[in-house]
């Protein structure tokens, strides 16, 4: 997960240039450095700027982009159909195949501006979300996934390498994963998450319900594919109306005829951050074996992608040792859960978090 999460860092506001903010979210720019993307699909606003990392998820532009957009088209249609018909007195016929595709095609077009405006002006202001100067009460649910190839004589565990150039964590290793999305409980699976998972899952404090951690799970799958490119999944002889619910990120898995597997996966860690943080994640650190990957998606990682390159290191080596403090920690209970031979649900696994401003740890 790029995101710098078990820091603390309390940073001066500096005032922010509205107009600036608002003219790149036109563009579908990110309102903080003007290079990454807002949106990951048509609508979608993005987690996260891939250049700068800054958080997009605080935005709250709802409905009122669609509003914006039908006064703003409504501003140009309205007198122009009024001007025609007073001057010209075309036949209604002819007036309505003109003007309803031109509404259209003119909302559709800007639609994705509006919102990108609408998110950098929320930005500038401080609005919502972006608001860094109130710490969070509530953790969000996050998930991120560890592949272990255990075919050597040492595991190796798989990390991204960041871009060199990004400004957020540059060349620095990570692992796929990030925030549970809403979606996430809706996908279809190839198999039901194990139930001695699902015990680990919804262990530890806040409880969830089974739901969530099956979503916990997806999430870590689809994060693994957006930004690794490798699937984890099973090939299924028909896919039936599955092909239709696998769309956005999913993609990949369509294309390729299988269906998201989780029950291959393995809980490793919860960890919750620490109180008073702008964001909090109660993550859980998933693993599973390099042979769950079932395909791999070209082109995801490139040299000028958000990572550059995927390498499998050996556990315990020194190309780890600047990862997080708690990504450190997390990989120690992996090597320790190896150790013991196959991986099984029923294993302790650790729960991370802060009480009395100390960190504890607890057994799920
Ligand atoms: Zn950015």
């Amino acid at each position: 997960m790029p995101t710098e999460t078990w820091t603390s860092a309390s940073q001066p506001l500096p005032k922010r240039d509205v107009w600036q903010a608002m003219a790149r979210g036109l563009r579908c720019r990110c309102p903080n450095c003007g290079e990454g993307k807002v949106f990951r699909a048509f609508l979608k606003v993005a987690d996260n700027c891939s250049v700068c990392g800054q958080d997009f998820s605080g935005h709250r532009a709802d409905d009122l982009p669609a509003y914006l957009v039908i006064v703003i088209v409504g501003h140009i249609i309205v007198p122009i159909a009024l001007w025609i018909e007073t001057d010209y007195a075309p036949s209604i016929a002819l007036q309505l195949s003109v003007y309803l595709p031109v509404t259209l095609i003119m909302s559709l077009v800007l639609l994705q501006p509006v919102k990108g405006a609408v998110v950098g002006l929320q930005w500038a202001f401080r609005m919502h979300g972006f608001d860094e100067s109130r710490p969070a009460d509530v953790e969000e649910d996050a998930a991120t996934l560890i592949l272990v190839d255990r075919s050597g004589s040492v595991p190796k565990v798989l990390v991204g390498k960041r871009h060199d150039k990004v400004i957020f964590m540059p060349g620095k290793f990570v692992f796929p994963g990030g925030r549970v999305d809403a979606t996430d409980n809706k996908i279809p699976v190839a198999a039901e998450i194990p139930k001695g998972l699902e015990k680990k899952l919804i262990g530890g404090s806040p409880k969830i319900a089974p739901a969530r951690a099956r979503a916990l799970a997806v999430a870590a799958i689809r994060e693994a594919c957006e930004e690794t490119g490798l699937c984890l999944g099973r090939k299924v002889a028909r896919m039936n109306g599955a092909a239709a619910k696998l769309t956005g990120e999913w993609k990949p898995f369509a294309e390729a005829g299988l269906l998201p597997d989780p029950s291959g996966l393995f809980l490793i860690a919860r960890a919750i951050t620490p109180p008073g943080r702008v964001r909090r994640f109660d993550t859980r650190f998933f693993t599973a074996d390099a042979s769950s990957i079932a395909h791999r998606v070209e082109g995801v990682v490139h040299a000028d992608a958000e990572l550059v390159e995927l390498v499998w290191v050996e556990l315990g080596s020194l190309s780890l040792a600047d990862l997080h403090q708690m990504t450190k920690m997390v990989l120690r209970e992996l090597d320790k859960r190896l150790a013991l031979g196959p991986l099984s649900h029923a294993a302790e696994v650790p729960f991370f978090h802060f009480y009395g401003g100390k960190m504890q740890r607890d057994v799920i």
